[in-house]
């Protein structure tokens, strides 16, 4: 994945200032850097979300900056989940396989008995859906509502939404800011080996320098729309290219 000199501006703000990555195909790569320096609208303009006033996203070689969210084979992970409160887990779930595979019409319940392909069809995603499910744990909680899930649980139904996709890239922002302590350590370790079993690229948003520096490959360091240092994060802490990169990482003077 390439990002070519994205710029982004909200009026007369400059929130993305030009940035320039080379991301790795499989890398896991994350994004430091203090609050408001444009890690998430980095995220967003990645997936489509929010396009970017200059510069060019390629995804795969292919230049993706006509292409809606849907056709750029990334998957997004938001900080709140954004799950669907009167939907099950399963059809949380499901939800980017109905939308891929179903007509609109087929989706609609008064029109779904009158397609004979749609049992079929559902069938099919279902046994998707359970192949990601036993992956994440949670198999058992299918049939549940994410108000009767923990804050782990529901990042794991996240995770699952993203990962039917089978995306080339997940974008994740925050994923596990709003778990506790002990479940964030536990879930870095999960996400560590899921990134390893998936082979994909995960482009990772964290302000936890820990986080930054035990899971990824590289750490691209962030400030006011620019990236100050690219580099693994041993690279970071032994030569910070300036005094914020060092302050940041926590780097001895
Ligand atoms: P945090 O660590 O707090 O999540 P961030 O690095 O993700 O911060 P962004 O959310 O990307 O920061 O925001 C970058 C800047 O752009 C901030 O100054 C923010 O106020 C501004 N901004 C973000 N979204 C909008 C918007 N829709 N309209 C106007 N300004 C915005
Ligand atoms: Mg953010």
């Amino acid at each position: 994945m390439t990002l070519r000199g994205i710029t982004k501006r909200y009026g007369a703000a400059t929130v993305l200032d030009g940035v320039s990555l080379d991301i790795r195909p499989g890398e896991f790569l994350t994004l430091v850097g203090p609050s408001g320096c444009g890690k998430s609208t980095l995220l967003r303009t990645i997936a489509g979300f929010e396009p970017q006033d200059e510069g060019e996203v390629a995804i795969g070689g292919r230049v993706v900056d006509a292409l809606p969210p849907a056709a750029r084979d990334v998957a997004m992970v938001f900080q709140s989940y954004a799950l669907y409160p009167h939907m099950t887990v399963a059809g949380n779930i499901a939800t980017p396989l109905e939308m891929r595979r179903l007509s609109l019409a087929e989706r609609l319940p008064l029109l779904r008995l009158l397609s004979p392909r749609r049992p079929r069809i559902r069938r099919e995603i279902m046994a998707e859906v359970e192949v990601v499910a036993r992956q994440l744990d949670i198999l058992k909680l299918l049939d549940r509502k994410p108000a009767q899930l923990s804050g782990g649980q529901r990042q794991r139904v996240a995770l699952g939404r993203a990962m039917v996709r089978d995306p080339a890239a997940f974008l994740m922002d925050e994923p596990l800011s709003n778990l506790d302590a002990r479940l964030r350590v536990q879930m870095r370790t999960e996400l560590a080996e899921l990134h390893q079993r998936l082979g994909a690229t995960f482009v990772y948003v964290t302000h936890d320098q820990v986080e930054a520096m035990t899971m990824s490959d590289r750490v691209a360091l962030m400030e006011a729309g620019r990236v100050l240092q690219l580099g693994t994060p041993a690279q970071l802490y032994d030569t910070p290219a300036s005094i914020a990169v060092a302050r940041f990482i926590g780097s001895p003077p």
